[in-house]
């Protein structure tokens, strides 16, 4: 009796988990958050992000789905420093009462002439922050899980770190003055604080529509005056301005980086640390000289 009751107690130990509780419906405003809100959740949470992956979270245009995904919640996962504009009009709108987690609260912001920069997760010290915040608020809502949940966040945080310091340790490989890179996005100030690297905005250009061919010329002379090495556009802009320019001015096209969103699963940088390794890795190679 004894022997078949081990045998049947195995499979249904499989099935069903003695903890298993339903998974808590969280939203995240982009695909970043929801990367690191399933980190930190682990089986715990179900996690839903509302700006899609390759997605603009400045600009997005929320859908009638959002705003149901919102009521549902139990919990939201927000940036923060102004990043996400439509989710203050969405979140009234939806009659939540879900607890509202802001990633970014711990972090120290730097500021631009046009305010806040937001794109504070580009620093990793600063996605160890964000963890920290995430897990306070899963744990909020499902006490039950703290310890699972801090046990997670331990974990995650102590790869950030690793992906911090390998970071630092590639960039160094680099000669200092030849850390100057051209984004048609300034979305990598808190990276280049970081690391040493001088990130350039692009100047008198509104890279959505098509620059005149002064434009080009001066971005040209802006780009050999600077003695920038390396011309960066992200997935989700054109590519066009700047194959223009790194063509004309001798700087070496980087290709394609993410900063404020993440690859479709199986892409190439569909993790906020896998981001990090891709990002790098072409950052070095075209700050190296292609
Ligand atoms: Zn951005």
């Amino acid at each position: 009796m004894r022997r078949r009751n081990l045998l049947l107690s195995v499979p249904a130990l499989l099935a069903a988990p003695a903890r298993a509780a339903p998974a808590l419906p969280v939203v995240a405003s982009f695909s970043i958050l929801a990367d690191m809100t399933r980190e930190v959740g682990g089986p715990a949470v179900a996690v839903r992000s509302l700006v899609p992956a390759d997605g603009d979270v400045h600009v997005y245009e929320p859908r009638p789905s959002d705003l149901l995904a919102i009521r549902g919640a139990a919990l939201v996962v927000t940036n923060g420093l102004g990043l996400e504009g439509w989710l203050e009009r969405l979140l009234p709108a939806s009659g939540t009462t879900a607890p509202v987690v802001v990633a970014a609260a711990g972090v120290t912001p730097r500021h631009m002439a046009e305010g806040v920069d937001p794109h504070a997760w580009q620093d990793p010290r600063n996605g160890i922050l964000y963890a920290r915040a995430i897990a306070d608020g899963l744990v909020r809502v499902a006490p039950d899980q703290a310890a699972d949940i801090r046990a997670l966040e331990q974990d995650y945080a102590r790869r950030i770190a690793e992906t911090d310091a390998w970071i630092a340790q590639e960039v160094a490989t680099v000669a200092p003055e030849r850390r100057r890179i051209l984004t048609s996005h300034d979305a990598f100030f808190y990276f280049g604080a970081r690391y040493g690297i001088d990130f350039i905005g692009v100047q008198g250009i509104d890279t959505e529509s098509d620059p005149s061919a002064a434009a080009i010329a001066a971005l040209v002379r802006q780009i050999r005056a600077e003695n920038i090495t390396a011309v960066f556009v992200e997935t989700m802009t054109s590519p066009r301005l700047a194959r223009t320019v790194a063509r004309e001015s001798g700087a070496v096209l980087g290709g394609e980086v993410y900063s404020d969103a993440l690859s479709p699963p199986g892409g190439p940088a569909d993790t906020y640390l896998k981001m990090f390794r891709y990002n790098v890795t072409l950052f070095v190679q075209a700050m190296r000289g292609g």
